[in-house]
């Protein structure tokens, strides 16, 4: 995930500026933007301005009352935890031929997994020669309550699953767990209503662009072909 942003951030011509705290935006003819780096306040006005903050972070970006307002109406949008497992394993300790992207568990088998990544077979430089690299994720809106739950309790589970699924015969090398408390927005029925919130600021606010996974689809494809679109609307609106 990380070099896919900074390899698009490099073939940019104008260098991507990140680590900077943004103090004010305010519209006037154009975004006049003031943020603040290493202590140092710079100031710039821009044609357009687009957000891909999580729904739930826009409240917290330094606009005007109004649109603060606006943007608050969308910080609603439900996001589910998520929690990661990551396992090494020696590749003979694993029966399943990890031939695949990975599996995903419907809720009628009663695991506690959501799906496993076999990382190391789309990404075969992510482990040592002879082993195994298995991203697995729990939680989710099926089980919130695991990803809080001991790292201990997590732990046995998902190996218990993944026993069950791949027949493991060893103990793991390599383990590393993260998790997220608002990890994927969730499209539930009535999320339509903040599609036409969105389409209502934009309208109310020309020039202002509102993106991210929450908008079009939580997949990297979708969030891709989404941030595609909006360079689109706003070459067009520029030109014109
Ligand atoms: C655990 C997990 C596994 C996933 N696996 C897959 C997968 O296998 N395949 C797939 O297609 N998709 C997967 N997804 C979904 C996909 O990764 C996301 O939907 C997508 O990356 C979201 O992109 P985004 O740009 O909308 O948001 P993000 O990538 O979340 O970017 C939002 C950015 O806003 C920043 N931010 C937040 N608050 C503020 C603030 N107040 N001020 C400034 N910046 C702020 C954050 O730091 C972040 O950089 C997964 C998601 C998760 C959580």
């Amino acid at each position: 995930m990380g070099s896919l942003g900074e390899t698009i951030a490099l073939r940019l011509n104008n260098p991507v500026q990140t680590g900077i705290e943004i103090t004010s935006i305010v519209k006037k003819d154009k975004w006049n933007i003031i943020w603040k780096r290493n202590g140092e306040l710079k100031e710039e006005n821009f044609d357009a301005l687009v957000t891909t903050t999580p729904a739930h972070s826009l409240p917290l970006l330094p606009f005007d009352k109004k649109i603060s307002l606006s943007l608050k109406q969308l910080a609603p949008i439900p996001y589910t935890p998520v929690s990661i497992l990551i396992y090494g394993f020696k590749r003979d300790h694993i029966q399943h031929p990890l031939d695949g992207y990975g599996i995903l568990v419907p809720e009628k088998e009663n695991m506690n997994i959501l799906g496993t990544l076999f990382t190391s077979s789309v990404f075969p430089s992510h482990s040592p020669e002879g082993h195994v690299l298995l991203t697995t994720f729990i939680g989710g809106a099926r089980q919130s309550d695991l990803v809080t739950s001991p790292l201990d309790h997590q732990n046995l589970l998902v190996i218990n699953d993944l026993n069950q699924l791949l027949g493991i015969k060893g103990d793991p090398v390599y383990f590393k767990q993260f998790h997220w408390l608002n990890a994927i927005p969730q499209f539930n029925i009535g999320h339509n209503r903040y599609l036409e919130m969105i389409k209502k600021i934009e309208s109310d606010n020309p020039t202002l662009y509102i993106s991210g996974n929450y908008c079009t689809g939580v997949a990297v494809g979708k969030c891709l072909l989404a941030g595609l679109s909006t360079a689109e609307k706003i070459k067009q609106n520029i030109s014109s």
